[in-house]
């Protein structure tokens, strides 16, 4: 049996390389595509063998851009993948609204050329989007599930959001197995360090592995993975002093809130009002049921175990012992 192809767009994001060591034990034949930058960005993928000399080269780099249909019409025309991941984006919410037209030209439209560009191909190949919570936005149910009306509130959101009706659309008009992924927040080790914490919290490994079963099923639908419960970015904190054996005290509120160590005496946390965005999402927990019921997939990772994970990751990349 040859070896199924897939494509992984935003192989060098955190959701990219966890799919693609998940690939890998599945004995997929991997293609990444990768953007040229000045300074080498693959940390990420580092440890999977890139090198195309090496016989034991796990995965094959690719130079596109979602900016540049060409690229992704050669990839798609050389590659003739199975299975198309579609993970890049300009995925930073409140760097969004920095860069609105960028964020709208390489989320929502550089999905618009990667589809067309499978399309045009008349490639048989299963196409998966990452469609997010911030879909969801200023949402007034108290869960959101696949039918939860969207009311994003940022030019993230507004981005995925058309990507996620594009890729329907490709869905219904052209009988494409073109399927959304509705991903609440998954965050792991890997991920980018200036990222916003928010509320729905699960492990990326996890996550990715829901992608993967989506594209395996005998009909394309869309599916929210989530882990089910809430969190605030305070209780994250918290969990994470505990875990330190930091005894804590918190002043004040809203903005000007503080904690400080009580052995040291020194203040530990403070906001940086560098994260404050025009518009916020306040609250955020996901209905995962139907991905449970049809493809058996379930967070499974606590938060607390989210917690100590990221923490001793941190902590190792610092240098500091845990005792
Ligand atoms: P990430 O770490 O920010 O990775 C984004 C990837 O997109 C990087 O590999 C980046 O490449 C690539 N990229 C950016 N612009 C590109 C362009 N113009 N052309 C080609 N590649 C480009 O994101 P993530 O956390 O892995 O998330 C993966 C996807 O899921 C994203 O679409 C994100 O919006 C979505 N999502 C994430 C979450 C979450 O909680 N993590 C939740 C819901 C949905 P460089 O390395 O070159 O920058």
């Amino acid at each position: 049996m040859p070896k199924k192809k897939a494509i992984i767009t935003g192989i060098t994001g955190q959701d990219g390389s966890y799919l693609a060591e998940l690939l890998i034990q599945k004995d997929y034949e991997i293609h990444g595509v990768v953007r040229r930058a000045s300074t080498f960005n693959r940390g990420r993928i580092d440890h999977l063998n890139s090198d195309e000399s090496n016989p034991d080269c796990l995965v094959h780099l690719h130079y596109g851009d979602l900016g540049d249909s060409n690229s992704l019409l050669r990839i798609i025309h050389d590659v003739k993948p199975d299975e198309i991941y579609n993970l890049a984006a300009q995925s930073h919410v409140g760097v969004s609204f920095e860069m609105p037209e960028y964020t709208g030209d390489i989320t929502a439209l550089g999905t618009t050329r990667l589809l067309e560009a499978l399309r045009t191909s008349k490639l048989p190949a299963k196409f998966y989007q990452a469609s997010s919570s911030e879909l969801y936005g200023k949402t007034t149910s108290e869960r959101q599930d696949e039918e939860t009306p969207f009311y994003p509130r940022s030019p993230y959101g507004c981005a995925k959001a058309y990507a996620y009706y594009l890729t329907r659309n490709y869905r219904e008009s052209y009988g494409m197995y073109a399927v959304n992924g509705i991903l609440f927040n998954h965050e792991s080790p890997r991920r980018g360090e200036n990222f916003e914490a928010k509320r729905d919290w699960g492990y990326a490994p996890e996550f990715v592995e829901g992608m993967w079963k989506m594209l395996q099923c005998p009909e394309p639908e869309d599916y929210v993975l989530a882990t089910g419960r809430t969190a605030s970015v305070r209780e994250f904190l918290e969990l994470c002093m505990k875990h330190l054996h930091i005894n804590y005290e918190r002043k004040g509120s809203g903005k000007d809130e503080t904690y400080t160590d009580t052995k040291t005496g020194k203040k530990i946390v403070a906001l940086d009002p560098l994260y404050n965005r025009p518009a916020e999402v306040d609250f955020l927990l996901g209905d995962a049921s139907k991905a449970k019921k049809k493809l058996g997939w379930e967070a499974k990772t606590s938060i607390e175990e989210l917690a100590k994970i990221m923490l001793e990751a941190d902590c190792r990349k610092q240098g500091v012992q845990l005792n």
